[in-house]
């Protein structure tokens, strides 16, 4: 079959690549009909995460139609179409029975590696990392899903492909961003980062019933969308963005803030950046915190910081004191998807909110390194880009 495969830093190439096969009982088989690009994807595409080895096939967002399944598969059957849940669960761990898919204790072969940087292991994920199971990913024309009669959610009715997608990953991400901020009538609620995630933290706020949402980003294109869900904006370039969220909130600050753009957060001050840069670069730091540490020093006393951008390892310049004394709780997770599939699904269906939104460009697979760069580079407008196999 044809995948989208790491090739090293800044490197992807469509190959032929060997068929999945049926490898465990519980394993499905599914021939997809639709994938995306994520911003995760990004910091493999530029180097951040580790473990990532020559040919490794890419890709955590996809949906399509079961063609074969393992002798222990319930509930799905072959012609079932359905959308994957980037984080592999088994349903049976004492985390699953909590709800906590993304941290299954039993999806992930190489938790030691994966121990050794964070302590213990969280659940394998799709094309991301062998330190995070190694699982060959959706940028293809099929895909191995483990645990299949747990993870996947069929999609019985014409919904188009371009609604449900998102299930997959990032509007259960912006979703849970939101939810972690406890919104309760008259929040006001700052997220950093206008991207695909950035964009769903927003709806999701609004439809949990904030009052105001302030979105950051420093690209027209992105904060304009950002706008159009309701939200006011502020270009972290040309605002400060410490004072202008103080003034937005009669001097008290968001009641909340997401940080919804991770590792490689991008500072203009060139003295910040460069010595975030130059750690990161002598790896003395794994992560460049800037949009973290404004989060939490903007953030209300009392006030909760929900981390959905992704983090790899360490940062640097923590603002400890700031959390402690002002009484912050500070939150974080890689999406507990399965929790949120069917209540999402319904929302899509009752017209509350319409993922395709997000969508800026639409490729074929074979175009996935031109769309790796373009979206990297966020040119042509490029917000989320959608590949059909
Ligand atoms: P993206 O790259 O499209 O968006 C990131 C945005 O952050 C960009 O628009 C960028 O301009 C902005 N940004 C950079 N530095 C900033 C700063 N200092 N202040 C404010 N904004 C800044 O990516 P995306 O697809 O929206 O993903 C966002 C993050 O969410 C990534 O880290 C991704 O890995 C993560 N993610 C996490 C989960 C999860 O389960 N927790 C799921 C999906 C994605
Ligand atoms: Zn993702
Ligand atoms: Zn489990």
């Amino acid at each position: 079959m044809r995948a989208n495969c790491w090739m090293g830093r800044s490197h992807v190439e469509v190959q032929d690549v060997p068929d999945p096969r049926i490898l465990n009982s519980r394993d499905a088989i599914v021939r997809i009909t639709s994938t995306a690009i994520c911003g995760s994807d990004l910091h493999l595409y530029n180097g951040f995460i580790p473990t990532m080895e020559k040919g490794d096939v890419l890709g955590h967002e996809f949906m399509g139609e079961v063609v074969e399944t393992g002798p222990d598969v319930t509930g799905l059957r072959v012609g079932d179409r359905v959308v994957v849940p980037f984080p592999i669960a088994c349903g049976g761990c004492d985390a699953c029975e909590h709800g906590l898919f993304s941290v299954c204790e039993n999806s992930n072969p190489n938790a030691g590696v994966a121990e050794k940087m964070m302590g213990y292991s969280p659940a394998g994920i799709f094309g991301y990392s062998h330190m995070l199971g190694g699982f060959p990913g959706g940028q293809a024309e099929y895909a191995r899903v483990p645990f299949a009669d747990v993870g996947p959610i069929r999609i019985d009715d014409g919904l188009p492909d371009e609604q449900v997608l998102f299930l997959s990953d990032i509007f259960p991400t912006g979703w849970m961003g939101a939810e972690m901020c406890d919104i309760t009538p008259g929040d006001v609620i700052a997220v950093w980062g206008a991207g695909p995630v950035g964009q769903f933290a927003i709806a999701s706020a609004f439809l949990m019933g904030a009052e105001r949402v302030i979105a950051i980003d420093r690209f027209p294109y992105r904060l304009r969308k950002a706008e159009s869900s309701g939200a006011e904006v502020l270009d972290y370039e040309r605002t400060d963005v410490r004072e202008a969220l103080r003034d937005m909130t009669a001097g008290r600050g968001p009641d909340a803030c997401i940080d919804a753009v991770g590792v490689e957060a991008h500072h203009p001050a060139p003295l910040m950046y460069g010595y975030d840069r130059a750690k990161q670069a002598a790896r003395v730091e794994t992560d460049r915190p800037f949009a973290l540490r404004e989060a939490i020093m903007a953030c209300r006393n009392g006030g909760v910081v929900a981390v959905v951008g992704v983090y790899g390892g360490f940062v640097d310049k923590f603002p400890m004191g700031s959390l402690m004394n002002r009484s912050i709780t500070l939150r974080g997770a890689q999406c507990h998807v399965h929790r949120y599939l069917r209540p999402l699904l319904d929302r899509i269906r009752a017209g509350d909110i319409d993922p395709a939104f997000v969508i800026s460009h639409r490729m074929r697979l074979e175009d996935a390194p031109c769309g790796y760069e373009m979206f990297r580079q966020k040119e042509d407008d490029c917000l989320k880009v959608v590949l059909t196999p």
